[in-house]
């Protein structure tokens, strides 16, 4: 008998790094937001088919550390600013401080396009001025996310948010694809009482807490003169790392703290290009190998494109390089593990049965044609993230939703966000000018 379905992909290869399992010419039913079947001829109706020969279908790519509202400082900044330490205090917070709320929105738009057609179906923004406006757009454009206010009681005077107006956003926005989430946007601008603040209502909420965590030199030493403890080792001691934890760049670990973050379930979020280019080569391995979760970010993509390929790449390359090469071990983190990384890691900060391609699972999927000079042959398929990048995604459904079909994004007008975002330049570079670096 014909079952119903709302989506059908015929004859795809499928890739489930968490399962380990590559299959080849297989159809995948999809019913009410979930992948209702995976077989090798599935009867099924449905509204809508997609053919899969030539391509694989990889679990929705989840770019677990973001800055929504900076995506307008490309190509703004230059070598010497980069380096006006700490440039998150210096240039990122007072850029963002100025967004009007109609430069907000268009920001928002144009990093969820950009996120569409890279092939991301999840993102955890780490905190910026609208968060309201970012989860109107995202919900609008059919993406999952969590969303926060940039949380600090101690930085500057007037970007000032508490942990009492994420409790706002987290009951307003408690259901559905698109979250409100508790943050510390850095320990050097937060007051003990908002920390301790912030994590008493997560527990309560049962609500994520995003944060930038020993993410610089000066960190650590703010701590140690604090608290007498290393930034992870003070959360520790106050039992707040959880698997609730959303921990960004940890690029200044001890074993110690390997440890603590990788037995307490936190996710740990390794943001390849910018530990590159500001920060060093992150304990990653250490941290697989001790069990911790740890997913990627884009950071925000104002210095690179938002595009999680290109990141797995750098991680692959970057990491390897580092920790194998001097001593001719190249296994350092298999492309696999690195898309394992991208997908299922990522997920589990947005909850369960997601980041797999898996009868049961929600259908997060995106689709790589691989018909293409740069993908033609491709013995392994599961070697793709060395190989692919964004832009090789042609489809994407997000909820059993499809967002984006043959590259074309369906529920964003992407002529009209490029022409706004045109249009705003001018403005918002008068304002990086304005900027006291
Ligand atoms: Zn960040």
């Amino acid at each position: 008998m014909k079952e119903e379905a709302d989506i059908l992909i015929r004859k795809i290869t499928v890739l489930d790094p968490a399962g380990s399992k590559v299959l080849h010419d297989v159809d995948i039913a999809i019913k009410d937001g979930k992948i209702a079947q995976i077989g090798d001829r599935v009867k099924a109706d449905a509204a809508e088919e997609i053919e899969g020969e030539g391509k694989i279908a990889i679990p929705g790519l989840v770019d677990a550390h973001t800055h929504v509202f900076q995506i307008f400082l490309r190509g703004a900044l230059s070598l010497k600013e980069l380096q006006a330490h700490p440039i998150w205090l210096r240039v990122l917070i007072p850029f963002e401080a100025e967004l009007t709320r109609d430069e907000a929105r268009i920001s928002a738009e144009l990093a969820c396009l950009n996120m569409i057609m890279k092939g991301v179906t999840a993102f955890a923004d780490a905190g910026g001025p609208y968060p309201e406006i970012l989860a109107q757009v995202a919900t609008e454009a059919g993406l999952r996310g969590l969303v926060t206010h940039s949380t600090m009681d101690a930085g500057p005077e007037n970007y000032r948010r508490t942990a009492h107006m994420n409790r706002e956003l987290v009951r307003k926005y408690r259901k559905g694809r698109v979250r409100g989430c508790y943050s510390i946007r850095q320990i050097m601008t937060s007051t003990d009482s908002q920390i301790d603040e912030t994590f008493k209502y997560a527990r309560e909420d049962d609500a994520p807490v995003h944060m930038h965590l020993n993410e610089e030199v000066s960190e650590i030493q703010h701590s140690l003169s604090r608290w007498g403890l290393r930034p992870v080792e003070y959360l520790h001691y106050k039992g707040y790392l959880n698997s609730k934890v959303i921990a960004a760049h940890c690029a200044f670990l001890t074993s110690r703290e390997i440890q603590q973050l990788s037995q307490s379930g936190a996710t740990v979020v390794h943001c390849p290009a910018i530990a590159m280019l500001y920060m060093n080569f992150p304990r990653i391995p250490e941290l697989i190998s001790a069990g911790a979760n740890v997913a990627i970010g884009s950071d925000g993509g104002s210095y690179r494109p938002i595009d999680l390929f290109l990141e797995m790449n750098i991680m692959v390359s970057g990491l390897t390089g580092y920790y194998g090469t001097p001593y001719h071990d190249f296994n350092i983190i298999a492309p696999q593990t690195a898309l394992r990384i991208a997908t299922y890691n990522g997920s589990k900060v947005f909850g369960d049965r997601l980041g797999r391609i898996e009868e049961g699972y929600t259908a997060d999927i995106a689709i790589i044609d691989t018909r293409k000079p740069h993908l033609t042959p491709l013995h392994d398929p599961s070697l793709i993230p060395l190989y692919a990048t964004g832009e090789d995604i042609t489809d994407l459904i997000i909820d059993g939703k499809t967002v984006m079909r043959n590259r074309q994004v369906l529920t964003l007008d992407q002529e009209k966000i490029l022409q706004e975002s045109r249009e705003a330049q001018l403005q918002i570079l008068e304002k990086i000018k304005r900027i006291p670096k």
